[in-house]
């Protein structure tokens, strides 16, 4: 269940546009003309009909994109974000949904603080959002929480984000408990006790710098875990923010076994590697942390051959004061909604290591199908989920130009090319840049 503030549907006309949606085929300079929020005619030269008219000249008009794994901070951190600036940071990154994880401040793990969501997303929402639930009572890793309640009450799925299930008897009985609910787990794969007081990926730059590591195995083994399990009892999981070589191997192997496991990566870790953190900047430590060159290659190769089908930010928003301190001091993650597209256009496409229809593809359609959510389409029926793209636009990321509450962005400084100009959501306008 996705849920968004209250907007009315628009009539538009985009014209001009490079119309460009890998997954429906489609690649050709035509018209959209949108009726009541509704894709209702591709064409050349499309009679206006009184609808407002977009004009795309010069922009790539693709399917919006999806993020499966967003970090709202509320409840309980408001000041770093909230549903309104949250949604509103993703409508300006070009998605027209998100999915929100519950390591929350109280954690989702009631249909109360689920529901209390919900109708905070039903008022302030500029995009649709989903919402997981927790897969243990406060994320403690003891107990299941009440799955077939929160499913009910509208989970999409289910995860401890932020923290691994570390006991295989419980995580065996969550996956079984999947028969009930129809929802999926989404896990973050880590055995903490090779991974305890880790800053950074253990390899030549930790020894180095001189930080505590966290070893690739410290991901894997608990994929293989997964996996092992889901093989067994059959059910589907998702794979939070791999990072691993050894990692992707398992996940392929496991789908070539018939293992029905999905998988997502980070514009991060697909664009940098640990050299990073030489710069000691906490904006790049995150968990998992990012690895080797050849990590990071085998990542893009996961993403280019579909063995990982989705980009997800892992938009993590910390306050200033806290990412502010020594690099060992520092929270993990950050922000990500606002540049990822442009982060994987600027490292990926541009210097030729992806196509461009690979990366809109996993940014949206390969996105959406993680929890079974519609895939954004342009084509007649489809609902209008749309971004309008330069590729051309050249743009400094600032401090001062985010709709995120937070600004701990890996890019701060950076120039990036690529620009998301508008975002039709659900049928309506939920950023541009364009003149009207
Ligand atoms: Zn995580
Ligand atoms: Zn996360």
């Amino acid at each position: 269940m996705l849920v968004r503030g209250d907007a009315p549907a628009e009539n538009l006309l985009v014209t001009g546009a490079r119309v460009l949606d890998p997954a429906a085929g489609v690649d050709a300079r035509i018209d959209v003309r949108i009726d009541d929020g509704v894709i209702a005619q591709l064409g050349t030269s499309l009679d206006r009909n009184g609808h407002r008219v977009v004009d795309g000249t010069g922009l790539v008009l693709a399917p919006a994109f999806v993020d499966p794994h967003v970090h709202l901070r509320v409840p309980g951190r408001e000041d770093e974000e909230t549903i309104a600036s949250g949604t509103a940071a993703a409508a300006a990154g070009g998605y027209c949904a998100i999915v929100a994880m519950p390591n929350t401040d109280p954690v989702v793990d009631s249909a109360a603080v689920l529901g209390a969501l919900v109708e905070d997303a039903r008022r302030e929402a500029a995009i649709p959002v989903g919402f997981l639930a927790a897969i243990t009572k406060g994320q403690a890793g003891a107990e299941l929480t009440e799955m077939a309640e929160l499913a009910d009450a509208g989970a999409l799925g289910f995860s401890d984000d932020g923290r691994p299930v570390v006991a295989s008897g419980l995580m065996r009985r969550a996956l079984q408990y999947g028969a009930v609910t129809g929802r999926k787990l989404a896990l973050h794969c880590e055995e903490p006790t090779l991974t305890r007081g880790a800053h950074m990926h253990e390899g030549a730059v930790s020894a180095e710098l001189g930080f505590g590591g966290y070893p690739s195995v410290g991901e894997s083994v608990m994929v293989e875990r997964d996996l092992a399990l889901a093989a067994y009892e059959e059910r589907p999981l998702h794979l939070l923010h791999l990072s691993a070589r050894e990692s992707v191997a398992a996940l392929r192997a496991a789908r070539e076994r018939g293992v029905d496991a999905t998988a997502e990566v980070t514009p991060h870790h697909l664009c940098l590697t640990d050299e990073a953190v030489r710069s000691l900047d906490s904006n790049v430590k995150m968990n998992p942390p990012l690895r080797s060159r050849e990590e990071r290659a085998a990542l893009i190769d996961a993403l280019r051959d579909g063995t990982i089908g989705a980009v997800a930010t892992d938009h993590a928003p910390h306050a200033r004061h806290e990412k502010e301190v020594p690099f060992e001091e520092a929270p993990f993650g950050v922000t990500g909604l606002e540049t990822a597209f442009a982060a994987l256009y600027t490292h990926l496409v541009e210097p030729g290591v992806l196509p461009l229809e690979t990366i809109l593809e996993r940014m949206s359609a390969g996105a959406a199908r993680t929890f079974g959510l519609d895939e954004p389409r342009i084509a007649v029926g489809s609902r209008a989920n749309l971004v309008l793209l330069d590729l051309d636009a050249t743009w400094r990321v600032r401090e001062d130009g985010f709709r995120s509450r937070s600004t701990n962005s890996w890019l701060l400084g950076d120039t990036l090319r690529g620009k998301v100009r508008a975002t039709i959501a659900d049928g309506t306008t939920v950023f541009s840049e364009l003149r009207a």
